[in-house]
């Protein structure tokens, strides 16, 4: 008689990987840096990922009810995912509705970029990072008081500091 041990494989295969933060490889997310951010397209796209990529530097919108931030509850600073500018106090963000993260004001008036976007047969203002000039969504006038306004944002290119 042979003894055959069974040494079965008790490893699990669907082992939690901890998820790497696209930002933290990016050279220039810097929370602490006030200097404008100046990277060309060519840069960006072998530094961002994919989606954050396609809405910061191509103006693309992220699907709506897909942002883990939209119900959100939780308390810190929105920065921007490409290069860590403050943009959004937590106690800034309401609920909308609108499928996206909102909010009714920004940290501070230098913090956002305004433009005009006449795209798609609309007359809108599109919001842009003030520091590194990343897409960020667009800002409307039927938001809450005090300001009246909905900062309207994709969640894909914010990063929440606790
Ligand atoms: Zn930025």
């Amino acid at each position: 008689m042979t003894l055959i041990s069974f040494s079965a494989c008790a490893q699990s295969p669907t082992k939690q990987k901890k998820d790497t933060l696209m930002e933290k490889k990016n050279p220039y997310y810097n929370p602490n840096r006030k200097e404008a951010v100046v990277v060309a397209d060519e840069v960006w796209k072998t530094i961002l990922s994919p989606e954050i990529y396609q809405i910061a530097r191509q103006k693309g919108t992220e699907r709506p009810f897909t942002s883990e931030f939209e119900h959100s509850k939780e308390v810190g600073t929105f920065h921007c995912a490409v290069c860590g500018n403050p943009l959004f106090k937590s106690n800034a963000k309401y609920e909308s509705g609108c499928g996206w993260p909102s909010f009714f004001e920004p940290i501070s008036k230098e913090s956002i970029i305004y433009l005009p976007d006449n795209t798609h047969g609309m007359v809108r203002t599109e919001v842009e990072c003030g520091k590194c000039k990343a897409h960020l969504g667009h800002v409307f006038e039927d938001g809450p008081k005090p300001t009246g306004l909905r900062y309207c944002i994709n969640g894909v290119v914010l990063t929440l500091e606790k």
